[in-house]
């Protein structure tokens, strides 16, 4: 199977979950994620006409999408930011990337606000939950989400579109989607990024607007 065969099917399988769940497929984003993929399998994806690329380290999508970037010929490409961010790469972060879904304490959401405000640019965001309430895992704990959401809509002005989720490995991921969009709710948020390759016909009939799926993209990743 080629990469444009595997995002056809991923397309197919959103479009019959689409009519299923009576939603409207341009609804629902799919987000090739390509970290720790090779640059021939990214330029497959993009030569198979796929726009949206997610990476989880700003250090490896420099790597892999500077020089795209740079030479102009994809201008509608969206890279989206899907890892933790630390305060120190902010500044690469923004100036590379198109969304950014995992913006989840006060001192990342005020630097990402004032490197946005140096550099002139107004990415639309996500805070990241953690729905699971898992000690390692990054993200707001759901009952901060409401506040912590209006610290960053009003006191660091960023735009904010959604909310994002990880589920725990070991628990049923769908109990986490409907969660996730039932803060979204509360919040008057209409963005979702939820759904990986092991679950995202799970996330799409509680709501996903956007997927982000590796494996099922491009095959296993490699061990970089
Ligand atoms: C790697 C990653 C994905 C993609 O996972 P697959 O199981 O390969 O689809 C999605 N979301 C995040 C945050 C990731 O880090």
């Amino acid at each position: 199977m080629s990469i444009k065969d595997n995002l056809d099917n991923i397309h197919s399988e959103i479009a019959a979950l689409c009519k299923e769940w009576d939603r409207d497929p341009s609804d629902v984003t799919l987000m090739a994620v390509s970290k720790k993929q090779s640059a021939e399998k990214i330029q497959e994806a993009l030569e198979a006409g796929h726009r949206n690329f997610g990476e989880n380290r700003v250090q490896e999508a420099l790597e892999h999408w500077q020089a795209i970037r740079d030479n102009g010929q994809y201008d509608d490409l969206k890279l989206h930011l899907i890892g933790p961010l630390q305060t120190n790469k902010v500044k690469d972060a923004v100036a590379l990337f198109d969304v950014i879904h995992t913006i989840d304490r006060e001192k990342l959401a005020r630097k990402i606000a004032g490197e946005m405000a140096s550099q002139n640019r107004d990415l639309p965001c996500y805070i990241q939950v953690n729905t699971g309430e898992e000690e390692q895992k990054a993200g707001v704990h759901p009952k901060a989400v409401a506040a912590f959401y209006d610290i960053c809509k009003y006191e660091c002005g960023l735009n904010i579109i959604g909310l994002m989720c990880i589920p725990p490995l070991d628990d049923p991921p769908a109990l986490h989607f409907g969660l996730l969009k039932k803060i979204a709710d509360g919040c008057g948020l209409p963005g979702l990024s939820m759904g990986m390759s092991g679950d995202y016909e799970r996330a799409i009939p509680l709501g996903a607007t956007v997927i982000r799926v590796g494996t099922s993209v491009f095959g296993e990743r490699e061990n970089v």
